[in-house]
């Protein structure tokens, strides 16, 4: 089996999911965007509005922001792969619960093990504590952890994690986006070693 095969077998379980209640109230599982050949992750909460009904991660409002962001170092989209923390649209985009993240999370991890990203980047409070707590990193608060770079051992190899803030904080006024912007800057030069 190639990786893609191994990945589309991934997909379609992912896509006819039902081990948690918000698969009842989903369009669509979304998988995840971009390329599962490059060497850089990036990881969102869960699917909104958009998300749930295109299949496509952050096209949405916030997904213009994380454009910007990714402009800044520069990142194409072709680039990274997108994916989220819970495949499923929570009702009213409210946060997933924890034992929906739990249900979830055996995909992210089979995910990364196919890809074997060499850099991830988790968007927000809600992913960031997740994968902080999945590799057994402590996590004090997204205000402390933001912008910050952390190394961990895979069982593939090193990774860098950096965490950030989710883009959607950048809908709220230029002072947010201006942050946003600029912890991405910051790792700008050691981001484009992975392109
Ligand atoms: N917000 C997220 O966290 N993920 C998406 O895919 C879209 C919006
Ligand atoms: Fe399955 Fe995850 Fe969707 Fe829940 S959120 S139904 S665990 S794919």
């Amino acid at each position: 089996m190639t990786k893609e095969d191994d990945f589309s077998k991934l997909e379609k379980e992912i896509l006819s999911c039902k081990k948690c209640r918000l698969s009842s109230s989903r369009t669509h599982a979304l998988v995840g965007t971009g390329s599962i050949f490059k060497k850089i992750l990036i990881i969102g909460e869960a699917p909104g509005k958009e998300e749930d009904l295109h299949q496509k991660a952050f096209i949405g409002a916030a997904g213009k922001i994380l454009d910007e962001m990714l402009k800044e170092a520069p990142l194409k989209r072709e680039n990274v792969y997108i994916t989220n923390i819970v495949k499923c649209r929570p009702p009213k985009n409210r946060d997933p619960s924890l034992d929906e993240i739990h249900m979830c999370e055996n995909y992210l991890i089979r995910q990364i093990k196919l890809i074997q990203p060499q850099v991830i980047l988790t968007l927000g409070r809600v992913a960031s504590k997740m994968f902080f707590s999945l590799i057994k990193k402590p996590f004090s608060s997204i205000s402390k952890m933001h912008g910050k770079k952390i190394t961990f051992k895979s069982s593939y190899g090193e990774v860098d994690l950096i965490c950030m803030y989710h883009p959607a904080m950048g809908l709220y006024g230029d002072k947010n986006k201006k942050i946003l912007l600029e912890d991405m800057q910051k790792h700008k030069s050691f981001l484009k070693k992975f392109i």
